[in-house]
């Protein structure tokens, strides 16, 4: 255990979560033949093989004799620049393996990634030499030229409108100049799509999934171009386009002629036969046999990649003998993975001998290539592959053929689950389908690659199994966009049919289980819940709840709107609808999501359609996988950053949902989708416009609580009633603070009781000012006196008292407020004044407190906060007979408050009636028509055409008001008062229920 709490910490902390998340954090402490065994005793048939190493299985008996036979011997691992014998012999192997006729030279080095690093070098070198000794002989010809011309002093015609020889020359040789440069800036390696080459920096260029790639781009300047498997004559066009071109003159007669010599940038082409990282996709028959037959006229080296096909994966020690790749002497062979027979690291560029660059050994080498040890192990694996008649590399094909016919068949069984199965020898691939008609769960991560991981960990689970997926299934891909999910099925040669049976009865199993739509007991082990063999080889079939709706084909615009799951439940109805079926704890349940959710992408999960005065709207849901509590909690620095990151995701996926026609003119953030952004401050809306929502929900708030206010027995009147603020220093409490400071009799602003809430607090108390002189300020424009004022409560007794302070205090003030435009500093001033003349009053005026103890007093109370605690406000908090109203989504009313609607008139504010009975239906959202203040206004914007961001960072009572009419002008009210799923109050007749 400590052992993995190390690689936790000191190794790859991110993947080793992902690892854990799904249960696949073992440790192996042993591997023997097709078997690798964990620390707590478990024997694992290994199907990844190390992703292609082990094809004489784990530890085989006699390299291991080898091993301890060098080592007995002392064998000189480090006898750098002398002769490495054993690497000769293990070079001049790998030759007669060959029969090509030629002869290649061997460059040893220690992985995958340097073999292919050492060809990409040595490809450029012998291509940079090239075009270097051509532009020394074309600026030696355009020299001659010159000096020809004038020291003969040969009149000369020269081209185009040149007439200056010395200037004609200086062009020509600066343009050759830019062209040698141009093959130094950006020499051009050319491969195929889905090609995986290593991760080194120029292996990388020529990898082809963009997510290992595109955060490395500027390392090198190589140029990638990639070709399509069925258009290999695309290669020609690219060597052809991406070249150099000389400029050199030519006397003919009295004339000069330019002409030109051309000099392809493409330096090599690199190719697997049949890709592994890529996901297992062997390129075509056809494909190969055009490379071959093109290959002479190309003259341009080409890269066999036998990393992972060669030493016998496919059934021989080079793949490509086996294609129609054979027909060429191919100029470089990469060989690593299986070479050292899984015991020991090392690689091999196989460089053709008459093209090799004698330099090259001089000046590419490494300390640890070419070791006697490792070079005896290699000898002695591909002696065991090749003995006995080839007897290892044939059964690679037989049991090769039995995984594949099997797999084939389960493919025919399943053909919703599985799209393809493919591959050669021992390399074999699983595709699954992207399950677009099971749930929610399987649509997504079947989508996102992720199911294949999850097979994995079941396989692992209760079968003792152990197949993985590429790597690249473990990376963030493309938002929204479909990333395969594969199984990569790679076992030793020595694998047996009994195994290969109990990989496909444990394979059956999980189909059945994802055939059946049951989500509970894919995951069940991954929340600590137990299954019986019963439970899991005869599954339940689950109805597929919430299929994707399609598209409406008329619509006149769309937005989109970001969610998350505001509790485990939302996650529950939506994601694991069987879960209701079967035992589950909801700690384990929130643990584990908190844990995957960092690995799922956000999911388009609902389209809906609002209907105003004839203009149809789309609006489009995208979830991202977070709960609240993961969202607020405190957390490292990178985490927090992920977090912006999905939620940009997400807002990326809700905008590539639009088109040409009808873009997403808008994209709402969502409960804490706004609040981990900063309000929306750190998401890039350049492209697509965004909004909090909060201007509507802080509208919506006020007005039902006004709503409430009248309705309750006995009425409130506001303009006497204390109010309290519960999260007055956040965004949304503190807008409404600064409204309710104009209307109500007094306000007191409640914070959360960090150390930080009273600053916070007082900071909200002053921008209360800055609204009540902005409105005095209007009214002195309008030459409103104080006796004639439409300030209220609090708003009307500050105006007062500042009439009652001192004559040149007030004078003073009133000039300032008609010359100043500086709100800050007039609320400054404003303070100052009610704090030296009439702090008591001030105090009592607005109260600051940075606990509950006066919502007891309170007439009325808002809640408007980030916490996630649904039990945050309690009954026995508030006065019998207040009103109060929680803006937060989740919500903060303790359930407490359903119990006693005849005492409190509590609800859930900020809800907004839909016009013309428009529904939005989704987990967590509210039924008969209602939504929340957020979306509606993401909404009304729509209808608005509002086409650029909104609420964006600190809210503004303009913001609000601004809201108000555009909310009106489309038919959008506020809603019924609900707590929970009760009504408590309808809007519309104004029918109090139960208060
Ligand atoms: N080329 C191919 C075809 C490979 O499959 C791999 C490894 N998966 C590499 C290169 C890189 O090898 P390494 O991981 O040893 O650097």
């Amino acid at each position: 255990m400590t052992v993995q709490h190390n690689y936790n910490d000191f190794c790859k902390p991110k993947l080793n979560k992902l690892l854990s998340a799904l249960k696949l954090d073992k440790n192996y402490i042993k591997a023997e033949g097709n078997y690798l065994f964990t620390d707590d005793g478990k024997e694992v048939i290994d199907f990844v093989g190390g992703f292609g190493v082990s094809i004489l299985g784990h530890n085989h008996p006699t390299l291991i004799n080898e091993m301890k036979a060098a080592l007995d011997n002392r064998v000189a691992i480090n006898s750098q620049c002398s002769v490495r014998s054993e690497s000769a012999n293990l070079a001049q192997l790998l030759n007669e393996y060959i029969d090509n006729g030629q002869n290649y030279k061997v460059n040893f080095s220690n992985s995958g990634a340097e073999s292919v690093e050492a060809a990409i070098k040595h490809a450029y070198k012998v291509h940079f030499d090239k075009v270097r000794r051509e532009y020394e002989r074309i600026t030696r010809i355009l020299n001659d030229f010159y000096y020809k011309v004038e020291r003969e002093g040969i009149d000369v015609e020269l081209p185009g409108d040149e007439n200056d020889l010395i200037d004609f020359r200086n062009d020509l040789d600066e343009y050759n100049l830019n062209q040698f440069e141009s093959f130094q800036k950006s020499p051009v390696i050319a491969g195929l799509k889905g090609s995986y080459h290593g991760k080194t920096c120029s292996p990388l260029k020529v990898t082809f999934n963009k997510s290992y790639r595109e955060g490395f781009e500027g390392l090198s300047s190589i140029q990638s171009a990639f070709v399509d498997h069925d258009k290999p004559e695309r290669l020609k066009e690219l060597v052809n386009e991406m070249a150099c071109v000389f400029y050199y003159p030519v006397l003919v007669g009295g004339k000069v002629e330019i002409h030109t010599l051309k000099i392809t940038r493409v330096m090599a082409f690199i190719m697997e036969t049949l890709q592994g990282e890529g996901g297992i996709k062997p390129v075509p028959e056809e494909t190969l046999s055009q490379l071959a037959s093109i290959h002479d006229e190309l003259k341009i080296p080409f890269i066999i990649d036998e990393i992972q096909t060669g030493c016998g994966r496919l059934g021989s020690i080079y793949s490509y003998q086996n294609t129609a790749l054979n027909a060429i002497a191919p100029e470089y062979i990469t060989l690593s993975k299986s070479l050292g027979g899984g015991l020991v690291k090392i690689g091999a560029t196989l460089i053709r001998g008459d093209i090799y660059d004698q330099d090259f050994g001089i000046l590419h080498t490494s300390t640890f290539a070419e070791d006697d040890l490792s070079a005896r192990v290699a000898i002695k694996a591909l002696e065991l592959l090749k003995e006995n008649d080839s007897e290892l590399l044939k059964r690679v094909n037989v049991q090769g053929g039995k995984l594949l016919s099997s797999l084939e068949t389960l493919q025919k069984r399943y053909p919703e689950i599985i799209k393809n199965v493919r591959g050669k020898g021992l390399m074999i691939g699983v595709e699954l389908t992207p399950l677009r008609s099971r749930s929610p769960f399987f649509r997504a991560t079947g989508k996102q690659g992720v199911l294949s991981m999850l097979v994995a960990s079941y396989l692992l689970e209760y079968h003792n199994i152990r197949l993985l997926a590429p790597l690249t299934t473990m990376l963030k891909g493309n938002p929204g966009k479909n990333r395969m999910s594969i199984l990569r099925v790679q076992p030793p040669a020595t694998i047996t049919d009994e195994e290969i049976d109990a990989l496909l009865t444990a394979f059956t199993e999980v189909l059945d289980i994802i055939q059946s739509n049951n989500e509970y007991l894919l995951v069940a082990h991954l929340i600590e819940q137990k299954l019986s063999p019963e439970q899991r080889q005869t599954p339940v079939t689950m109805e597929v709840k919430w299929p994707f709706n399609e598209e409406q084909s008329h619509i006149d615009a769309r937005t989109g709107f970001i969610v998350h799951p505001t509790k485990v439940q939302h996650l529950i109805d939506y994601f694991f609808p069987s879960f209701e079926r079967y035992e589950w704890s909801e700690s384990a349940m929130k643990g584990w999501w908190n844990n995957i959710a960092r690995f799922l992408e956000p999911v388009h999960v609902k389209r809906n359609y609002i209907t105003s005065r004839d203009f149809i709207l789309e609006n489009n849901l995208v979830f991202v996988p977070y709960l609240p509590e993961y969202l607020v909690q405190e957390k490292e620095a990178y985490l927090e950053q992920e977090v912006r990151d999905k939620v940009q995701d997400a807002v990326t996926i809700a905008k590539e949902l639009g088109d040409d026609n009808i873009p997403v003119s808008i994209i709402g953030l969502g409960a804490y989708s706004s609040i981990v952004t900063n309000n929306g401050i750190t998401v890039n809306d350049y492209e697509s416009p965004i909004t909090t929502g909060n201007a509507y929900t802080a509208a919506l708030t006020l007005q039902g609580m006004m709503f409430a206010a009248n309705n309750v027995q006995p009425p409130i009147d506001i303009t006497q009633a204390e109010v309290s603020v519960v999260g007055a220093a956040g965004n949304i409490g503190s807008v409404l603070s600064q409204i309710l400071a104009l209307q109500v009799g007094r306000l007191c602003l409640v914070g959360s009781g960090s150390s930080t809430s009273e600053l916070r607090l007082k900071y909200a108390r002053k921008t209360c000012l800055a609204e009540i002189i902005k409105a005095i300020k209007t009214e002195l424009n309008a030459g409103v006196t104080f006796e004639h004022t439409q300030l209220a409560g609090v708003g009307k007794r500050v105006y007062e008292l500042i009439l009652s302070s001192g004559e040149s205090q007030q004078l003073k003030f009133f000039n300032d407020v008609q010359e100043q435009a500086d709100i800050d500093y007039l609320s400054k001033q404003l303070d100052l004044i009610l704090t030296q003349y009439h702090s008591d009053e001030y105090e009592q005026l607005f109260l600051i407190r940075a606990d509950f103890s006066q919502l007891k007093s309170s007439d009325i109370v808002v809640v408007a906060t980030n916490s996630p605690d649904d039990e945050l406000i309690k009954t026995d908090m508030v006065r019998p007979g207040a009103v109060v109203c929680c803006a937060s989504v989740p919500s903060n009313l303790s359930q407490s408050f359903e119990k006693e609607t005849n005492k409190y008139l509590a609800f859930d504010g900020g809800l907004s009636a839909l016009p013309e009975q428009s529904e939005i239906k989704f987990v967590g959202m509210p039924e008969n028509g209602l939504a929340y203040g957020c979306l509606a206004e993401t909404l009304i914007l729509g209808f608005e055409g509002q086409n650029h961001s909104f609420c964006k960072g600190p809210l503004s009572s303009e913001h609000v008001y601004q809201v108000m009419s555009m909310a009106e002008e489309h038919g959008f009210e506020l809603g019924n008062l609900k707590l929970n799923n009760n009504v408590l109050l309808t809007t519309k007749d104004s029918t109090t229920v139960n208060a």
